[in-house]
């Protein structure tokens, strides 16, 4: 796949989406709205996407999977310029996990990462649909659960994904040391 497919550019819409996400899945044609919305909100089944492109029998399957229709509906909603946003935003931060090869970051990161957005003032509940939809495991005292459905108010992210990605990083600086997030990562934004 050439680098042109797999970056998405902020005047992309979301057939020019459709049609990188197909590329990247080694595909002439674009793929449907609902397959890439369910690609960004449930890791597990994009990356089974990415794993599965070089066997059509199982791409296919995913590609067509009944589930996928319960993302018909928040296709609707990228009409609303907020929600077209988190899916942009959502759409570009697979695609540069899925270079990294989806690596995630380990149990101690995680703690640690967890520990700082649960005393972050930007913490917030899910206000948007899509937001709303993501599905997260409930609330528990576990790592990586302890954060529930919560969201980042900064960039809209569910953070029960967002914390586990090592692509990820915090869009904060943080607020009394220098060169790094609020995460206390190295801060890297472009
Ligand atoms: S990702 Fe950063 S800014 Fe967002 S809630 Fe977590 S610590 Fe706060």
């Amino acid at each position: 796949m050439g680098e042109e497919h797999s970056i998405i550019e902020p005047t992309d819409s979301l057939s020019d989406m459709c049609s990188k996400f197909g590329k990247l899945l080694g595909k002439e044609e674009p793929v449907d709205a609902s397959v890439l919305i369910r690609a960004i909100n449930e890791p597990g089944y994009g990356i089974n996407l990415v794993t599965s492109k070089n066997t059509p029998e199982s791409l296919n399957a995913l590609l067509h999977a009944p589930q996928n229709k319960r993302y018909k509906s928040s296709v609707k909603q990228t009409k609303s310029i907020s929600n077209f946003e988190l899916i942009k935003k959502a759409a570009a931060s697979f695609i540069l996990w899925s270079k990294i090869g989806f690596l995630v970051v380990s149990n101690e990161i995680l703690e640690k990462r967890e520990d700082a957005c649960l005393r972050c003032p930007y913490l917030t509940d899910p206000t948007k649909t899509l937001q709303k939809m993501i599905p997260s495991k409930k609330q528990t005292g576990n790592i990586g659960e302890r954060i529930g459905k919560k969201v980042c108010g900064v960039c809209g992210c569910n953070l029960q994904n967002k914390l586990r990605l090592s692509s990820e990083s915090c869009p904060k600086k943080h607020p009394e040391k220098e060169d790094v997030t609020r995460w206390d990562e190295k801060i890297n934004y472009k």
